[in-house]
């Protein structure tokens, strides 16, 4: 397989252009967006500005057919049996919302019980835990094991309680650890549980198939995909979001609305209460169609000679803690100087323009469980380059030495 040329992928980013000097390793929060995409977005309010679904003119109608164009891009690429089955929303947090509160109204009753792991970020938490305290729906948690992996045994014992619900994430947004997805939407389906994967970080990794997934929700956020923020998806079998009770209520999602009763539009419009992030769809699209034209095979590879040789350097440094395992990582690696917090680490390296990021990354329950007051942490995306890699750890190594 031919190399991949990381600096001809660079080269469609204007930030690198721009800022030359920056090493941006905080990707698990956000991606840069190629050209393409802000191609895409500046387009659209230059040429095609208007509202959708509802204008009788022509702009409106080509904001339409690009709306929808988008939709059905989204569609395919996760390989959904329908493009109604994709809601855009503003992200995976409103999607998740979604979920949680569609499901609470639905389907979940007092005594009910959620099955969560300990990895999650809080937006797969806090949703269902608002709904939770008040339906008297019980939430178990898989636990770990040592080494900061989900305890699957563990998730087979919990499975046994029936929960109604199984909700988690495809790729830890602190550790970078890939779980095994199909075993366990596999395992929670034999259970008789509702799935839910949030894709968060699982979309840039892998081109996930809806059909071989078999899951009954997906959910990710554009921006994490090279495209704008505001805009995401919520995926869902369409007898499943049949089932969901709107979190949003307005014009769009309706059919009829009287006084007296209103009545709902169909899918994907019923969940897309008021004027949808028309740009952001139509970037998120762009985004789509600009990864395909690259070789996802040969980007996996380079992320994982990055990953490699970052790897290697850090285990030269002595006083570094390193939280993530290094196989079947997809690009994330957290880590600590000992005994030092995480933010005095990210502040100098900020000094040096190595953008990465500290805390506990909407992660507490993680940090809880491991009793730590947080982590440094560095996430790798396709343009970083091993120059990347070498500067960060050269900073990391002069943070060691000022701190301890
Ligand atoms: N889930 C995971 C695993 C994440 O990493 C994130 C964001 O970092 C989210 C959910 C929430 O995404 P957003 O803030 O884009 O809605």
């Amino acid at each position: 397989m031919p190399v991949f040329d990381v600096q001809q992928f660079r080269q469609q980013f204007a930030f690198f252009q721009q800022q030359p000097d920056w090493v941006y390793l905080d990707n698990a929060a956000t991606m840069h967006k190629p050209q393409a995409v802000i191609d895409a977005v500046t387009q659209f309010y230059q040429q095609h500005n208007s509202n959708v679904h509802r204008g009788a003119h022509q702009l409106s109608q080509q904001a339409t057919a690009l709306f929808e164009h988008a939709r059905t891009t989204v569609a395919h690429y996760l390989n959904a049996a329908h493009s109604e089955e994709i809601i855009f929303t503003s992200g995976a947090t409103a999607a998740l919302n979604q979920i949680a509160f569609g499901l609470m109204h639905t389907e979940l009753k007092a005594g009910d019980r959620i099955l969560l792991t300990q990895l999650e970020h809080h937006a797969n938490i806090v949703p269902w835990q608002l709904h939770c305290q008040r339906h008297g729906v019980i939430i178990d948690v898989v636990p770990l094991t040592v080494e900061r992996q989900l305890d699957m045994l563990a998730y087979e014992d919990l499975l046994a309680l029936k929960p109604k619900v199984v909700s988690f994430s495809h790729i830890s947004n602190v550790l970078g650890h890939i779980q095994p997805v199909a075993q366990m939407v596999a395992l929670a389906k034999a259970a008789g549980a509702i799935t839910v994967v949030d894709g968060a970080q699982g979309i840039v990794y892998q081109q996930p198939d809806m059909q071989l997934l078999d899951c009954d929700f997906y959910v990710f956020s554009g921006h994490k995909l090279y495209g704008p923020t505001g805009i995401g998806v919520l995926y869902g079998k369409s007898a499943w979001l049949e089932r969901l009770t709107p979190i949003f209520a307005g014009g769009e999602m309706i059919d009829t609305v009287s006084f007296i009763n209103t009545t709902f539009n169909k899918l994907p419009f019923r969940l897309e209460a008021g004027t949808p992030n028309i740009a952001g769809a139509i970037g998120l699209s762009a985004a789509i169609n600009w990864l395909q034209k690259h070789n996802t095979e040969q980007i996996k590879n380079h992320k994982l000679l990055l990953l490699k040789d970052f790897y290697s350097g850090l285990n030269a440094i002595k006083a570094v803690d390193i939280l993530s395992q290094p196989v079947h990582n997809a690009g994330i690696v957290a880590l600590n100087v000992d005994g030092e917090h995480p933010s005095d680490v990210t502040a100098l390296l900020n000094q040096q323009q190595i953008a990465v990021r500290g805390g506990q990354h909407c992660a507490m329950p993680l940090f809880s469980h491991l009793a730590l007051p947080g982590a440094v942490r560095c996430s790798f995306a396709a343009y970083n380059t091993l120059d990347d890699v070498n500067r960060c750890l050269l900073a990391l190594e002069q943070a060691v030495e000022i701190l301890t």
